[in-house]
């Protein structure tokens, strides 16, 4: 297919099945696997590798040693050893020898073994009564077609779909790598892969699909590993840069306006609410843009900060924004306020989706015209029509219920605010370097006075009745509860279906002799809003709800849960529900009903039961998950890391930080010739999500 006459360009967006050795059909199966060009395939990195370096013949097998062999299946058996037990012995000749490969307990294997196949063994052999064995060996299955496996001592393994093999897919690449590899430009420049100690990218590409040996397959996965999170630290600094030169109003806590503010609430500050609001108020008394995170386990008291900001924006002749995840939850914001201000001057303004046309012009020209000081609402404040007079602070609460595309188009709406975003599922370390490198952040440790215990408990079945009587007295005793059924990967509607037969059999049952009501996705926000207020008002008292009460919803007399299929929920979602009942004067009681069908949620419930640190169960929460997946970019709007990972990565993501930093310090907006490619890179991997204006 190649011909001296094609541009690089060409070779590398040449579609599939122009490609040596693939026709329609397995074009088709590339197409699944989301392999359109060459290109495409030069990228695709195996997922792993199988290490050949030393092929033995079975004669000159020994013990102890990472060995791998090729021969033919003989015959194979599986037999039963007692309950839920297996062994699959697979015995396989070469000349005149054999070697038993073993699988314990892994029935499924058998479907893959065909007598007459040839398959590539990798593993530690043992003898045994004289014969080989290996257990658990990786297992290569050999097409005639593939070519020999002594050509590379190390095989990658892909990902594959149905219908496509290994050895089909490796003879596709090692075609690709052939011919188009040297096409490819490396946006790195000679001399940074001199310092850094990076391969060229030919070289790395070669070897990241055939390494020569593991020290160059490393070699070649750190480059890209590197290279990918360079583009996004890259990408980060320069954001920062950016907001480095819009200038910000200086809003200046001074002593006057500070004991103004706290006044107005009826409590002292935590040490670590105080803390926070030192930080954020050095922030704002420079001339540029505070970015600020605020993290805090649920109820510690975040929201206070965020007022105390609010009003100090004001108190300089600017306006406030505050925006929340749900409409429930920025009424409820907006009741707090109305509390906090009842004796000040200060005009607020709600603007959510629920808003009559009427009102929602009142309100934009409220708040065109500055009359609202502080504008409290719903993603409803990101409308392009909605101008702010003197826009000087917004606050995000539950950033991470935004993405990140969010946060940048409310930075457009606006000339240049401050901004502080709040979170109350605490973020690790690596994370908030590598998705909020451009944010500061601000820790509370600590919890308002006279909070409340909560006893967490995971209820057998036979232990519902007692539960629901438990439940029946505290209603008794004035309290008010909630009951919360899962809302997960269903539409609203079914959601909405099932919870409804929860509430039906409660109010039908258990419950019958109470005051209770629904509240969901589907309801119109009229109809939340009635609900809520007759819930903070205590003429309901039972809550039977979707998760829209996860976050922030703050009535100090509900101080029951029970949470029906907890399985189905995080540990971070669960303890955010679990927060909602540590508000008031007595302790909480939440009961999870759940079957742990799988190890991971029993390991999750269990959690949840022994412990209520919010930063410690976010770790967890962490582990059981696996490194990346949803924590990672892609929850927070950024696009997903293809072959960096940055839990597992978190050396190599410091160095690529240090080197952002340091090429940005140089070369503020990366001008630099050398550059211009991975300059092009940045842009187009991370311009649209971080709005970083234009390459050019
Ligand atoms: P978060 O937003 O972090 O979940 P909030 O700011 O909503 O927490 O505060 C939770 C509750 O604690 C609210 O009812 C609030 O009025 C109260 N609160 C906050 N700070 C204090 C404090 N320093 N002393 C007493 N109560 C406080
Ligand atoms: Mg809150």
């Amino acid at each position: 297919m190649s011909s001296p006459s094609q541009s690089a360009a060409e070779l590398l967006t040449t579609p599939v099945q122009f490609l040596r050795g693939v026709g329609p059909q397995r074009a088709e199966l590339l197409q699944r696997l989301g392999l359109h060009t060459s290109r495409d395939l030069l990228f695709d990195f195996p997922r792993d590798y199988q290490d050949l370096t030393d092929m033995r013949s079975i004669a000159t097998l020994e013990e102890d040693k990472f060995l791998s062999v090729q021969g033919v299946i003989d015959e194979f058996e599986l037999r039963n050893a007692g309950v839920g037990r297996s062994i699959l012995g697979v015995l396989v000749r070469q000349g005149q020898h054999y070697l038993r490969a073993m699988w314990f307990n892994q029935s499924y294997m058998r479907e893959r073994f065909v007598v007459g196949q040839e398959v590539l063994l990798s593993g530690k052999a043992m003898l045994r009564g004289g014969r080989w064995e290996m257990h658990h060996p990786r297992v290569q299955w050999i097409e005639p077609s593939d070519e020999p496996a002594s050509q590379a001592p190390w095989l990658p393994i892909y990902g594959l779909t149905e219908g496509l093999s290994q050895g089909q897919l490796r003879s596709i690449i090692r075609g690709v790598l052939e011919t188009c590899a040297g096409a490819v430009d490396d946006v790195l420049p000679p001399e940074f892969l001199v310092e850094q100690q990076l391969p060229p990218i030919q070289q790395a590409l070669e070897q990241i699909h055939f390494p020569p040996d593991r020290p160059g397959m490393e070699a070649a996965r750190r480059r890209f590993i590197f290279q990918e999170l360079l583009v996004l630290q890259l990408a980060l600094a320069l954001k920062r840069q950016q907001q480095r030169h819009t200038p910000a109003a200086v809003l200046e806590a001074s002593a006057r306006i500070d004991a103004r503010i706290r006044r107005l609430f009826a409590f002292e500050f935590t040490a670590g609410q105080n803390q926070a609001i030192a930080e954020m108020a050095a922030d704002m008394a420079r001339p540029v843009p505070m970015n600020r995170l605020l993290q805090g386990d649920v109820g510690s008291g975040k929201t206070v900060v965020a007022l105390y900001a609010m009003l100090l924006a004001v108190a300089h002749g600017y306006q406030a924004a505050l925006m929340a995840p749900t409409e429930v939850l920025a009424r409820q914001h907006a009741r707090t306020l109305g509390k906090v201000l009842a004796a000040s001057q200060v005009r607020s303004t709600l603007l959510t989706g629920g808003l009559t046309a009427r009102e929602r012009q009142a309100a934009f020209a409220a708040v065109a015209s500055g009359e609202a000081q502080v504008v409290i609402g719903t993603q409803a404040i990101l409308a392009d029509e909605l101008k702010f007079a003197r826009l000087g602070l917004v606050v995000i609460d539950e950033q991470h219920k935004f993405g990140v595309r969010q946060r940048a188009s409310l930075k457009q709406a606006a000339a240049s605010p401050h901004y502080l975003v709040m979170t109350a599922t605490p973020i690790p370390r690596t994370l908030t370097m590598t998705l909020f490198g451009d944010l500061d952040v601000s820790t509370i440790r600590d919890n308002p006075p006279g909070r409340q215990p909560v006893h967490t408990y995971w209820a057998k079945p036979d232990q519902r009745a007692k539960w629901w009587e438990f439940f029946r007295r505290k209603l008794r005793e004035g309290q008010q509860g909630y009951v919360i059924a899962p809302l997960v990967d269903e539409s609203e509607q079914i959601a909405a279906a099932s919870l409804k037969q929860v509430y039906e059999s409660l109010a039908n049952g258990e419950l019958e002799a109470f005051r209770l009501a629904m509240i969901h996705g589907q309801m119109s926000a009229a109809e939340k809003t009635s609900v809520m207020d007759a819930f903070h008002a205590g003429t309901i008292q039972v809550l039977v709800a979707t998760s829209v009460v996860e976050v922030g919803v703050d009535v100090p007399n509900a101080t029951l849960m029970a949470i029906e299929d907890g399985q189905r929920f995080g540990l971070a979602q669960l303890h955010q529900l679990r927060g909602r009942i540590t508000r008031g004067i007595h302790p909480g009681f939440c009961c999870v009903f759940a079957e742990a069908g799988n190890d991971e949620a029993a390991q999750r419930l269990t959690a949840f039961v022994e412990s209520n640190d919010g930063f410690k169960l976010s770790e967890t929460d962490a582990q059981l998950r696996g490194p990346g997946d949803l924590l990672g970019t892609r929850q927070h709007g950024l696009p997903p890391l293809r072959i960096a990972d940055i839990f597992r990565d978190a050396a190599v993501l410091e160095e690529a930080r240090r080197a952002a930093q340091a090429m940005i310090a140089a070369d503020p907006d990366l001008r630099g010739a050398q550059f211009a490619k991975l300059r092009r890179m940045v842009f187009v991997r991370y311009g649209a999500a971080l709005d970083l204006g234009d390459v050019g």
